[in-house]
């Protein structure tokens, strides 16, 4: 097994790092940000710009934003850059005339920077659409920051056995997982009783059931702690983000449903807790800026000097919990029971949701819509008797495939159907 792929709680199958693997980093690591004219890969790239002389940018990657990503890949004087969108290559290569960047568009070019050799990759494409790219860094054996939650979710158990095969190291770097992740080297996995994962509770946390029906666009995007793209804000508004980050938490570090419990905390400073067999409850905080997780990612084994405001407890004051209400918000109760279905369920779970999601900001169904596609498409998937482990990326892709179209053949049904 290489370096990175150590024991997991004692567990041969597994790719997350915990306990007593300080492998030595190199002097300069190579690195590559999928997704880098997005949030996560905004505060990645603030990140290895305070650190130029400890990094070196093998690949960046974008969907359409091409002056974006020739802006960055010029900056930081990367070998590749690849734009998803295959009718803007012409424009890359402009954009990057003079240097000596090498660039490439589509879905394949995507994959390209993700396979080329470096030591570190940052899966923060935003959707399913980064499962590929981020098994193409899996399969060479990387070190791999997965911000890119969707992937896993769709990918389930099989992403993380590929990434334990193939002997890469997956370092979570959404902040409630990666609090998990600091937190649970504090005991063994016989020692575990549960983790927690804590949620802001988004914009319609005190609201009446009526008005998150009607809830806007706009109201939508409005998160009150985290500043993020578009599609996780709604997640968060709907707390879908907390049932894919459920699901996230069993598939990344092996626990079943009954093992992960969320409490709304809505000053977003604890991320997440681990309790033990002796009731200890071990906590990591922090203020809500996704550079404290992502520069765990960034130097571990060991820890750097982030940019990010101390946390200041008195300032803050009170730090204030309270039990999810799977009532308003049903999404987190589907994301449960796709996770108990399993066998593909919660790859439905996600494809409904993105297009649910998609649909919302095309202004086709109202918000509370989103969760009834979701139910919908999982009770028909679930009807037609599709039940089956998946065994392969290519089930994982064809499930999601067909997930999407079930979903979307739904839509117009739902968002004629009143509440
Ligand atoms: P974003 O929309 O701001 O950025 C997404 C990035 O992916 C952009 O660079 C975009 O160009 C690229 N992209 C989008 N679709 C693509 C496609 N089809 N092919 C190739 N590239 C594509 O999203 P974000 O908020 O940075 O989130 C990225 C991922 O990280 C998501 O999975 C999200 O759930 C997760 N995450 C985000 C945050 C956050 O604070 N933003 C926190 C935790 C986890
Ligand atoms: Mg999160």
């Amino acid at each position: 097994m290489a370096s990175g792929a150590v024991l997991w709680f004692g567990e041969e199958m597994s790719a997350v790092p915990l306990r007593n693997n300080k492998a030595a980093a190199s002097a300069v690591r190579s690195v590559t940000v999928l997704g880098a004219t997005g949030s996560i890969g905004d505060s990645t790239m603030d990140l290895l710009r305070g650190a130029r002389d400890r990094y070196r940018v093998e690949a960046l990657t974008a969907n359409s934003n091409v002056q974006a990503l020739a802006g960055l890949a010029r900056e930081f004087g990367a070998r590749f850059a690849a734009i998803a969108d295959p009718a803007r290559l012409s424009e890359l290569k402009d954009a990057l005339a003079g240097t000596r960047i090498e660039c490439g568009a589509g879905e394949s070019a995507i994959i390209e920077a993700a396979a080329r050799p470096a030591d570190w990759v940052m899966a923060a494409v935003s959707g399913a659409a980064g499962l590929k790219p981020a098994l193409a860094a899996v399969d060479r054996g990387a070190t791999v920051a997965l911000a890119n939650k969707e992937c896993l979710v769709c990918a389930g158990d099989f992403f993380m056995e590929r990434a334990a095969r193939a002997g890469a190291c997956i370092l979570p770097a959404d902040s409630e997982h990666n609090a998990l992740f600091q937190a649970l080297s504090s005991g063994n996995r016989e020692e575990l009783e549960r983790v927690i994962i804590t949620a802001s509770g988004g914009p319609f946390r005190t609201w009446a059931p009526a008005d998150i029906e009607q809830a806007t666009l706009e109201q939508a995007l409005k998160h009150p702690n985290w500043s993020m793209g578009q599609k996780i804000t709604i997640d968060s508004a709907s707390m879908m983000n907390k049932g894919l980050e459920v699901i996230e938490a069993s598939y990344l570090f092996a626990l079943s449903p009954d093992e992960i419990d969320v409490l709304v905390h809505p000053q977003s400073i604890v991320h997440g807790m681990v309790e033990f067999s002796d009731r200890s409850v071990v906590a990591q905080l922090g203020t809500p800026d996704m550079r404290i997780p992502i520069a765990h990612c960034l130097g571990w084994p060991d820890r750097i000097v982030g940019p990010s405001v101390k946390l200041d407890l008195a300032k803050i004051g009170q730090l204030t919990f309270e039990a999810p209400d799977y009532g308003r918000f049903p999404g987190l109760r589907l994301a449960y029971e796709a996770l108990r279905t399993g066998n593909g369920a919660t790859t439905v779970f996600n494809a409904a949701n993105e297009i649910a999601v998609a649909a919302f900001i095309a202004g086709k169904i109202r918000f509370g819509a989103i969760a009834r596609l979701v139910e919908a498409t999982i009770d028909d998937w679930l009807r037609s008797g599709n039940l089956a482990p998946l065994d392969s990326a290519d089930e994982a892709i064809s499930v999601d495939h067909n997930a999407r179209n079930r979903a979307a053949a739904l839509l117009p049904q739902i968002a004629l159907k009143a509440t």
